[in-house]
């Protein structure tokens, strides 16, 4: 299957370049989130022109960007002003509409593609292409049955009782837990589904998790693809909030695992840009358990944040040269790193008043970076920015990522 665009690049777009009719080398996102706005950051630093489609007026990627249109994600008028303006387009966040980069893709390259994109939308369709290339990617999804009807209903609740305790999800729009419900016997299940208005959904077994890691890869429209190490993400409220990334972070064989098994998705996909795959390491009885493959997220992710100050080439930087047909350099973290994700509960003291974070504290701290996406109101459970923590051994990041979350007040300190 290829999921790439319509259009694909006849010679790479050179940054800086300039067309016959004048125009300067111009790439475009769809989303204007922190996402968008750290591409953007990475396309101007290489020297492109930048656009942005968002409808929000204050956004973290419209604020930085040479463009912005404003106009909502399927409006004709905006779609064919980013076609007009871009030599390529991409998408920050995966509930983009599938139909808009459709659009796009008649006159333009765009990675990843509609149809890729659409897979990643919707977990029933996510989990058939999981199942479909598990023989090659050597991994599985969790146990699981999709409920999209009362007769599925009513046939999982007579027959899957495998798959209790588990987990109700929405089989669109779900994101940071959101759409989740879990339930533990067939009262509960029937009760939930009916909670979440008998959607389409998929009911999957709670599997005993020791660990979470993602997989980072970036592939070419020439089919070249380079990754980045497993990183291990800790959750907490079902929003990550730490990202571990250095040697040793997990078992060894896990991680390699882990990684070609996200390489053999993004190929059987015929994937074109940043991918992240995120899988679950279940406890099997074995000595470092055994792998899962959770979901993917077709664009960087929060837990790849680390690799724009810890590696030679961030995601951001992998997913412009990907879009852009250049070379895909495979890249190289020189330093250990933590990512601590700050979410807008840092802006409130116990008191629940609104203060200003001790950035002086943290500042102070070395191999501290900070990133504030330009989110003008801070909201609990908001993503704010992120903190990555750099230095030359793991034990030392680890102890300032522990001091930087106690001046913070973060969560997830005992899993530093
Ligand atoms: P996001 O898009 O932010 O990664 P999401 O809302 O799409 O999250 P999932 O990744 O499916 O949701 O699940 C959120 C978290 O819930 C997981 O990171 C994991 O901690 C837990 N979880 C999900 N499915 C299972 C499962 N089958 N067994 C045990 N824990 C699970
Ligand atoms: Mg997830």
């Amino acid at each position: 299957m290829s999921t790439a665009s319509h259009v694909a690049p006849t010679a790479p777009i050179f940054p800086g370049s300039v067309d016959a009719a004048g125009q300067r080398a111009t790439l475009g996102v769809m989303g204007g989130g922190q996402l968008g706005r750290m591409f953007v950051h990475a396309a101007q630093r290489l020297g492109y022109f930048t656009a942005v489609l968002e409808p929000d007026a204050q956004s973290p990627a419209g604020l930085v960007s040479h463009h912005h249109i404003q106009t909502s994600y399927d409006d004709p008028t905006g779609l064919a002003k980013l076609a007009a303006l871009c030599q390529a387009i991409t998408t920050e966040f995966e509930n983009v509409p599938a139909q808009a980069l459709q659009t796009l893709a008649q006159t333009r390259p765009v990675a990843p593609g509609a149809a890729v994109v659409g897979i990643a939308q919707n977990r029933i369709e996510e989990k058939a292409h999981f199942t479909a290339c598990a023989a090659v990617s050597g991994v599985s999804c969790a146990p699981y049955a999709v409920l999209e009807t009362p007769a599925q209903l009513q046939a999982v609740l007579d027959d899957r009782a495998d798959l209790l305790p588990g987990i109700l999800k929405t089989a669109r729009m779900g994101y940071d837990g959101k759409g989740q419900v879990r339930v533990k016997t067939a009262a509960e299940l029937a009760a939930a589904w009916a909670e979440l208005g008998g959607v389409a959904c998929v009911l999957e077994k709670m599997l005993p998790l020791t660990a979470e890691c993602s997989v980072l890869v970036a592939r070419g429209w020439n089919g070249q693809v380079v990754s980045f190490a497993p990183q291990r993400n800790v959750h907490v409220g079902g929003i990550l909030a730490v990202t571990h990334a250095y040697e040793g972070n997990m078992p060894l064989a896990l991680a390699d695992r882990a990684r070609d098994a996200a390489i053999a998705i993004a190929h059987h996909l015929g994937y074109v840009g940043v991918l992240c795959v995120e899988f679950f390491v279940v406890d099997d009885g074995s000595a470092h358990g055994d792998l899962v493959v959770n979901e993917m997220a077709p664009r960087p992710h929060n837990s790849g944040h680390y690799t724009i100050d810890a590696c030679d080439a961030s995601q951001f930087d992998l997913q412009v040269h990907a879009m852009a047909s250049l070379p895909l350099p495979q890249p190289r973290q020189h330093s250990p790193a933590i990512m601590l994700n700050l979410l807008g509960d840092v802006w409130f003291d116990a008191d629940g008043q609104l203060r200003e974070p001790d950035w002086y504290s943290v500042l102070s701290l070395p191999g501290v970076h900070l990133h504030l996406y330009g989110k003008l109101d801070a909201r609990a459970g908001r993503k704010m920015g992120h903190l990555t923590i750099t230095g030359s051994d793991v034990a030392s990041v680890r102890a300032v990522a522990r001091r930087a979350a106690e001046l913070l007040a973060l969560p997830g300190l005992e899993d530093i």
